[in-house]
């Protein structure tokens, strides 16, 4: 008998016949022998219309209530899934972030899941339940609800599955395992069989919302072994574990693409100890993700610094920006920039192999697409193109590294 805890994102739980096709997956399981914990995210679509409904009725809705809001989409799905289940006779209960024990620190709309106290789930085991969790909340010490950021139901499962001790954890989905890019936008990638931690993380943090990129930095935190797969096949998924020394002779395990990206550029500062500090300093207390950051000197030996932001914070960076400037030089400039979108190519074999990135910015300059800011990690190098280019741009640099064909 093994411990099995399966996650169900949007899609797989979009209608009622999809809650059926779980709910016999569920099942079918169960009958096998084993013990169950399934996490479910809300219904497709449903946190979205939460959210647009909370901003029509005020333009910066109180992070409180709205963590109060979009749990209520991943209560619906527990209690409809667990209502499937025992109408197929199966003995199944739901339990919501704070009945799995689900402690949570940090801000409201971005919790972070501090521990998990597991003795109801495992009361509820013992007594050969089938268990349906929330996806994306927990609550805090003091009973304030939490949801764990976009995406966060994977957070959920992957955090389960490590305080369980289960022996698998898959997280099923609408497409049947990680690919060598986002498949409805290149139509030839190639489903990989397995991914280390670090790439999974650096493609997810990139714009490969396949998997969250907090629960990826979890599950490597705590060793957890998982499996993405298809909530509608049986195909086998990807694996996403420890790198092994075979993983690097792959050079580019795949590409992540990143829309909606803005930069903001200031100029004409003097070049100065503490002054990228003041910058950034300003943008972290408003509370903007700040991504790529170029920095350099121009020939006059004034500083300018760059970076990437998502759109949807430049007003926010702006604004935030504004009364430093002055304080930097009474020559600084602010320049922005939307319409932009991030291109990152991701392989731990970049480590080991050189030309990297002069083979993808020539396949790019050949394909007459324009690269603006550039940065690189160990394993990671992104780029930032017109947005009007960028699914071009992918299938150009998934084409040049050939990451359709299986590596030999
Ligand atoms: P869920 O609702 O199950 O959490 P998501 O929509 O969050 O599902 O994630 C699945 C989607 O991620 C796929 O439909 C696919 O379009 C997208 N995606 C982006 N990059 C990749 C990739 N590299 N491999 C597979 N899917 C990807
Ligand atoms: N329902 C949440 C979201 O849409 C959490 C999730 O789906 O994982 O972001
Ligand atoms: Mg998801």
């Amino acid at each position: 008998m093994a411990l099995i805890v399966q996650k169900y994102g949007g899609s797989s739980v979009g209608s009622l016949d999809r809650i059926r096709n779980v709910a016999t997956r569920i099942t079918r399981l169960r009958d096998e022998g084993n013990q169950v914990v399934a996490v479910v995210s809300a219904m497709g679509g449903v946190t979205d219309k939460l959210i647009g409904m909370a901003n029509e009725l005020n333009e910066t809705p109180p992070e409180r209530e709205l963590d109060v809001l979009l749990s209520s989409g991943e209560q619906q799905s527990i209690a409809l899934l667990a209502t499937a289940l025992q109408g197929m006779g199966v003995d199944a209960v739901s339990a919501t972030g704070r009945q799995a024990g689900i402690v949570t620190s940090g801000s409201h709309t971005r919790g972070r899941i501090e521990n998990i106290d597991p003795s109801m789930l495992q009361g509820y085991l013992a007594e050969g339940k089938v268990i349906i969790v929330a996806g994306f909340q927990g609550v805090t010490q003091t009973g304030l609800i939490h949801t764990l950021g976009r995406g966060g139901s994977d957070l959920t499962a992957i955090a389960v599955a490590a305080s369980l001790k289960a022996d698998l954890c898959q997280i099923l989905t609408d497409v049947d395992g990680v690919y060598t890019c986002d498949p409805r936008v290149v139509k030839n990638a190639r489903k990989l069989p397995e991914i280390s931690y670090d790439e999974m993380l650096e493609m997810a943090s990139s714009g490969s919302k396949v998997m969250q990129s907090r629960s990826v930095e979890f599950a490597k935190k705590y060793g957890v072994v998982f499996e993405v797969c298809s909530s509608l096949n049986n195909n086998p998924g990807t694996l996403v574990t420890e790198e092994h020394p075979a993983m690097e002779a792959v050079v580019i395990r795949g590409v992540s693409i990143e829309r909606s990206q803005a930069r903001v550029t200031i100029t004409d500062i003097p070049d100065r100890p503490g002054n990228s500090a003041k910058i950034l300093g300003a943008l972290a207390d408003a509370e903007i993700n700040v991504d790529m950051i170029v920095s350099n000197i121009a020939s006059d030996g004034m500083a300018r610094h760059s970076f990437t932001m998502h759109t949807n914070d430049l007003g926010r960076a702006q604004a935030a920006l504004k009364p430093v400037l002055g304080e930097l030089s009474p020559d600084a400039q602010i320049e922005t920039e939307a319409g932009l979108a991030k291109l990152s190519t991701v392989g731990i074999g970049m480590r080991s192999h050189s030309g990297v990135a002069a083979k993808m910015f020539k396949a790019l300059g050949e394909a007459d697409i324009n690269i603006g800011m550039i940065s690189t990690s160990e394993i990671k190098i992104s780029v930032t193109v017109d947005e009007t280019a960028i699914e071009d741009a992918a299938r150009v640099v998934h084409e040049v590294f050939e990451l359709d064909k299986k590596p030999a």
